[in-house]
C-alpha cells in the first residue's frame, strides 16, 4: 500500500508538473489534422486525466464520512409536515381518479453537474479554489472546455446552460421534469478532505434550475455530501426555497427515503423515490441514519433490502399513481449491465409496484428495456457537465446524451411511448445533436438495445423513438 501510494505519489508529481506547463501556460495546444483530435502532447494529458479520473472514483468508494453531522436534528414538526403533505396529495389523487386516462409525460435526463467550471460561469460562481491534487481553480475547467469549442460568453444567462433544451422541453410540453442533481448547491467550505473531486454551485445560482421549469431532483448520488452535511442540508434548503422536490438526501433516514409527490394536475400522482449504490462511487459512510444525516443507500441488493423497497412503496402508493425510482447506480464507463443489475429492476417491477426505472451514473447512454410493459432506462448519460475539456473515452462520446420523454398511462403506469431527442453538450449548454451524432446514438442505442427486443427509430426531425414487443 506504501509503496503504491509512493508509486501513484511520484507519478501524480510528473503529470502535474506537466500539466500546470500545459494548461498555465499561455501558449494554445495545436489541434491536428484529425479536427478535434488533439496532438500527442494532449493525448498524454488527456490519459492523464483519465487515469486520475478512474483513481479519484476509486478512492470515492472509500470510507469517507462527513466531519460532523448537524448540530440540529430534524424536528418532528418538519417529520410531521411531510407526512400531513402527502395525506393532503393522496386525497385529491383519489379525488382524480376518474380522470385518469390520458398519459403522464415525463421528462427525464441523466447527471446534471452544475458546479466547478459551470458555477463559475454563472452570474455568481462560488470561490473558484478546489481541492483536487491535479487542479486547484475551477476556472481552469472554464479554460479547458474553451481551449477545445472556442469561448464561453460568461457570465452567461440563467437559461444559457440548457441551450437547445428549453426548446424542447417546450415543444414537448411533458407534465413533469425530473433530474439527477450531481452537485451540491452550498457555500459551504467544509470539502471532504479524502474525497478525490468536489462539486458544489453557489446558492445564489439556484434559479438557473427554475429557468428550465426543473420539478424535481434525484439526491440520492456520489456528490451530494462533497460539501459535508452542512452542503447537504443548504442543498435541501435552497431547493424548498423554490419549491423544487427533491428526493434521496435528508437529515436523517426518514427524510432521506421519503419519495417526493408530484401532482398532474388532472391525471393523476407521481412518486419518486431516489436510491442510490455504492457502485456508483458513493462511500458506504453516506447513508442516512436514524439520527444523522445522508443519502438514501442501498449498501446491496439482499431480500431485506427489496422489502424495505417494498414496504415503502406500499406505504405511498394509491390506484392510479406512477411510481418511479430513480437510482444512481453502475460504472461511469462501459456498457455492460450486470444480471444483478437487471434482476434488481424486474423484481422492482415484479412484485412492488414501480412502473419507470430511470437509472443514471454512467457518462454515456446505455441500453434500454421494456419489461412487461414498464420501462428500464439503465443509464442515461450525462446530460450537462463541465467536463468537455477534459477528454478521454472519446469511444463512449460522452459528450452525446438524450432529453427521454416517458408517456406512461396512469391507471396502470405502462409505458405508452418514449421519445429521446439527442443533445451534446458543448460550450457548457445543451445543444441539439447534429444528424451524424444523432444516427451514432441511434447505432449505439440499438446496439445495447438488441439483447431486449426494444429497438429505436430516428424521425426526420432527429427525434428517436422507442419501438418494443
Ligand atoms: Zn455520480
Amino acid at each position: 500500500m506504501q509503496s503504491k501510494l509512493f508509486f501513484y505519489g511520484f507519478i501524480g508529481t510528473f503529470f502535474f508538473a506537466s500539466l500546470a506547463e500545459t494548461v498555465f501556460s499561455k501558449e494554445r495546444l495545436t489541434t491536428s489534422d484529425q479536427g478535434t483530435y488533439p496532438n500527442i502532447q494532449q493525448s498524454v494529458l488527456k490519459s492523464f486525466w483519465l487515469l486520475q479520473f478512474d483513481n479519484l472514483i476509486k478512492r470515492e468508494q472509500t470510507n469517507q464520512i462527513p466531519k460532523q453531522p448537524f448540530q440540529n436534528t430534524p424536528s418532528k414538526a418538519k417529520s410531521r409536515k411531510m407526512f400531513t403533505e402527502t395525506k393532503s396529495s393522496r386525497q385529491k389523487a383519489s379525488d382524480n381518479l376518474s380522470s385518469t386516462f390520458s398519459p403522464i409525460t415525463m421528462f427525464m435526463c441523466g447527471d446534471v453537474m452544475l458546479g466547478r467550471g459551470i458555477d463559475q460561469v454563472l452570474t455568481h460562481p462560488s470561490d473558484p479554489v478546489l481541492h483536487e491534487p491535479y487542479m486547484k481553480s475551477a476556472i481552469g475547467y472554464v479554460e479547458l472546455a474553451e481551449r477545445v469549442n472556442g469561448p464561453i460568453p460568461y457570465p452567461v444567462s440563467y437559461s444559457y446552460i440548457w441551450g437547445d433544451a428549453l426548446e424542447e422541453l417546450e415543444r414537448v410540453a411533458p407534465d413533469l421534469r425530473l433530474i439527477n442533481l450531481e452537485t451540491s448547491i452550498t457555500k459551504s467550505n467544509d470539502y471532504l478532505e479524502n474525497k478525490g473531486i468536489h462539486y458544489r454551485m453557489h446558492p445564489k445560482n439556484i434559479d438557473c434550475i427554475t429557468a428550465a421549469k426543473i420539478d424535481y431532483c434525484s439526491l440520492a448520488n456520489n456528490h451530494l455530501l462533497d460539501w459535508g452535511y452542512s452542503g447537504l442540508k443548504e442543498t435541501l434548503e435552497t431547493l424548498q426555497k423554490v419549491n423544487v422536490k427533491s428526493a434521496g438526501a435528508g437529515q436523517n433516514l426518514q427524510e432521506a427515503e421519503t419519495p417526493a409527490v408530484m401532482e398532474v394536475e388532472g391525471k393523476g400522482r407521481v412518486i419518486v423515490f431516489s436510491y442510490g449504490l455504492v457502485t456508483s462511487g458513493i462511500s458506504p459512510g453516506w447513508d442516512a441514519l436514524k439520527e444523522r444525516p445522508g443519502v438514501n443507500l442501498l449498501k446491496d441488493l439482499s431480500k431485506k433490502t427489496m422489502q424495505r423497497i417494498k414496504e415503502k412503496v406500499k406505504e405511498v402508493k394509491q390506484q392510479g399513481d406512477i411510481v418511479v425510482v430513480s437510482i444512481h447506480w453502475g460504472d461511469n464507463w462501459g456498457y455492460e449491465i450486470p444480471s444483478e443489475q437487471r434482476e434488481f429492476a424486474h423484481k422492482l417491477i415484479d412484485g412492488m409496484g414501480v412502473d419507470v426505472i430511470h437509472g443514471h451514473s454512467s457518462h454515456h447512454v446505455k441500453g434500454i428495456e421494456v419489461y412487461k410493459d414498464k420501462l428500464i432506462i439503465y443509464g442515461c448519460g450525462d446530460f450537462l457537465n463541465d467536463y468537455e475539456g477534459i477528454g478521454g473515452y472519446e469511444d463512449f462520446r460522452a459528450d452525446l446524451a438524450l432529453m427521454y420523454f416517458v408517456s406512461v398511462e396512469p391507471s396502470s403506469g405502462k409505458l405508452i411511448r418514449l421519445q429521446m431527442t439527442p443533445t451534446q453538450i458543448k460550450n457548457f449548454k445543451v445543444n441539439r445533436a447534429s444528424k451524424a451524432d444523432s444516427l451514432w446514438l441511434r447505432d449505439i442505442l440499438n446496439r445495447e438495445s438488441k439483447r431486449f427486443g426494444t429497438q429505436v427509430k430516428l424521425s426526420k426531425d432527429y427525434v428517436l423513438t422507442l419501438q418494443w414487443n
